[in-house]
């Protein structure tokens, strides 16, 4: 009984805080596009009817048959309302609380924290984001919602101003299915005719497969104005857009459509629209966003395409459909094969469905390198909003992993000059670029590019003219254990080891090497014993020219960037000590030679932690570095 009174009642309930920042940005930034409020409300209204049809599936009961499913759009000048209206899903009482009084995407807060107060900035960061149903009040002074769930004996009705609260309270409604009614913001009347609200239909929501519906006016010679006839008339194409064929579709038609299937705002940067035939029959609609969606990184964030089997609708966010590393793309695979009951679980084992995976894949990748070919400027955007996940694939995809390895772009230390003029280098760009006697590709890792742009290590090149990529993405160091190789050439670390840039030595250099190595082997051995554990070893190296001193890891071993990287994530890394190199040249190395056992112990320590930072390390016993430090200032050792 007590059930039945609350249901029975009234409720008033606030907004979650971030609705109400989203409805009071929405207004204000959003009101020079105002008509895109129809296209939400159309594209949600689709996709209810589209559940529907896909809980018929299981329970045909929801559907009876001859029962056409169609969304209206009616308006009325004297109320001055417009009305949307579905014969879809519908929703429960709880349902209208939850999905239009919070925002139920993780991260929102973190997203609105984000906001500037610059209109224009926030209304691209909204667009990101995604209005959906609330940006009716970018038109709607007040809004209602009355709702009956599929199955469900009682309606419900929503109501709010789009200040902090709205009202929730039974409501009638005959049948199954939603009616958003607008009562228009005064300075929106010009909404209010059959002409305006069609030609909004047909510019943002012709591809909706679902038919849009209208009540049909003639002109009244006598009255001299337009008149209901009281019949109906499809406004929209209502065919599924990606069974078209592609040559009937502009590419307006297409930017809508992805706007739907991927609630973004913003256009998509390419696309890929295909009619797989053979053994596997399917239709795949595939687009880059051009803007990554504010969750990426989200672990919980969604992704995955729209899977229709014969237009049917069956899931979102089929995540089985590409791999992780393409989870950026967004669209839609229509199925002739797969059964009309098909779940995830199954899914996750049909083959068919690998295959499709397979198909989608090589079709992005294909997309990729095309807008890298044809249209660089659009894949450098693509790049810097998306490349660190397309990364990922060189390590989880082996059998792309070389066209992969193809589109990844690095900054480096001579990209600004390259050909794209973006900055960034593709791994071919380097190549073409190597020394002639150059074997090896170089790079240099670190928690920032300028902090790889700066380390010792790239001295020598710089010297040398030789080029090296600068990596600084987290994902990078994991990349490069797959990586090992482009075209034949290996890929070396500047820290890593004993550098193969003997090749580019000449003669001279080379003997200078062995002169230094004899010259210094005392001190060398002296520096050794010194620091003790700290080290692996020590030794003179030519690739210094500015530092005294650089650290390195031996080839094999963890780099020092990776440890700091694992260290950070909280993973247990056994330490490994570096091996210390020595610049024969420098002058703080040359006056070592002859320190004694005391002092020769400190500056040991001091050229090691300093060598250590530069890396962008952290020193062991800071204290103890500052105090060295000072003695040094204050001319308090023998140097
Ligand atoms: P989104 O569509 O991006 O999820 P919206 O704010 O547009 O976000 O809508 C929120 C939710 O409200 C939808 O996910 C859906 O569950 C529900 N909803 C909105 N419109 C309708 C409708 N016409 N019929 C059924 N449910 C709807």
């Amino acid at each position: 009984m007590t059930q039945e009174q609350t249901t029975a009642s009234r409720q008033t309930l606030g907004f979650q805080a971030e609705v109400k920042q989203l409805l009071h940005l929405m207004i204000h930034s959003l009101y020079s596009n105002r008509e895109i409020f129809l296209r939400e409300l159309v594209s949600n209204a689709s996709d209810a009817c589209d559940r529907l049809r896909f809980e018929a599936i299981a329970d045909p009961a929801l559907l009876s048959a001859g029962e056409e499913l169609a969304i209206e759009v009616r308006y009325d000048k004297e109320a001055k309302t417009i009305t949307v209206s579905d014969n879809g899903i519908g929703m429960s009482r709880e349902e209208m609380i939850q999905h239009l009084g919070t925002i139920a995407k993780s991260g929102t807060r973190e997203f609105f924290s984000q906001l500037t107060g610059d209109q224009r900035k926030d209304a691209q960061l909204i667009g990101q984001f995604g209005v959906g149903f609330y940006s009716a009040f970018i038109v709607a002074d007040k809004l209602r919602v009355i709702s009956r769930r599929a199955a469900a004996a009682a309606a419900a009705c929503w109501e709010s101003d789009g200040g902090g609260e709205f009202t929730v309270e039974p409501a009638e409604r005959a049948h199954r299915g939603t009616d958003i009614i607008l009562h228009c913001r005064e300075g929106n009347e010009d909404l209010l005719s059959s002409w305006k609200i069609k030609s909004i239909l047909t510019r943002y929501s012709d591809h909706i497969a679902t038919p849009i519906r209208m009540v049909k006016e003639e002109w009244d010679k006598d009255a001299n104005e337009l008149r209901a006839t009281g019949e109906m008339e499809t406004v929209n194409r209502a065919s599924a857009l990606w069974a078209r064929a592609k040559s009937d579709i502009t590419d307006e038609q297409y930017k809508e459509f992805y706007k739907h299937v991927a609630h973004d705002f913003s256009d998509p940067l390419a696309w890929t629209h295909n009619r797989v035939e053979g053994r596997n029959e399917y239709v795949q609609l595939l687009y880059l966003p051009s803007k990554a969606p504010f969750d990426l990184w989200d672990r919980k964030h969604t992704h995955g395409l729209k899977l229709y089997v014969k237009r049917v609708f069956i899931m979102d966010d089929a995540e089985q459909l590409l791999p992780a590393y393409l989870r950026f793309v967004r669209g839609v695979v229509d199925s002739s094969d797969l059964p009309l009951n098909v779940s995830r679980e199954i899914l996750q084992e049909s083959r068919d469905v690998k295959l499709i995976r397979e198909g989608c894949t090589k079709r992005v990748l294909s997309l990729l390198e095309d807008l890298a070919q044809n249209r660089p400027d659009d894949y450098a955007k693509f790049w810097t909003e998306f490349g660190t996940v397309l990364k990922e694939g060189v390590g989880e995809d082996s059998t792309n992993a070389e066209r992969i390895a193809k589109l990844l772009r690095f900054s480096s230390t001579t990209a600004s000059t390259s050909t794209a003029g973006d900055g960034m280098t593709s791994l071919a760009d380097y190549v073409a670029r190597m020394k002639p006697e150059q074997t090896e590709i170089y790079y240099a890792t670190g928690d920032t590019p300028a902090a790889a742009r700066n380390s010792p290590h790239l001295e020598i090149f710089r010297k040398k003219g030789v080029e090296v990529l600068l990596l600084a993405d987290r994902v990078d160091e994991w990349m490069l254990s797959f990586l090992t190789e482009f075209e034949g050439k290996p890929l070396r670390s500047v820290a890593k080891g004993d550098l193969a840039l003997d090749a580019l030595a000449d003669a001279q250099e080379k003997e200078e090497k062995q002169k230094a190595e004899d010259e210094f082997k005392d001190l060398v051995a002296r520096v050794k014993e010194a620091l003790a554990e700290r080290v692996s070893d020590v030794r003179i190296t030519m690739r210094l020219t500015d530092s005294p001193a650089c650290v390195v890891v031996d080839k094999d071993a963890m780099s020092a960037h990776l440890q700091r990287m694992l260290k950070a994530a909280g993973q247990q890394v056994a330490p490994q000590a570096p091996v210390l190199e020595l610049n024969p040249h420098h002058a703080l190395v040359q006056r070592l030679q002859g320190e004694d056992a005391a002092h020769l112990a400190d500056w040991a320590n001091l050229l090691l932690d300093q060598a250590v930072l530069a890396e962008g390390g952290q020193v062991e016993d800071p204290a103890g570095f500052v105090k060295r430090m000072n003695a040094l200032l204050l001319g308090r050792g023998s140097m």
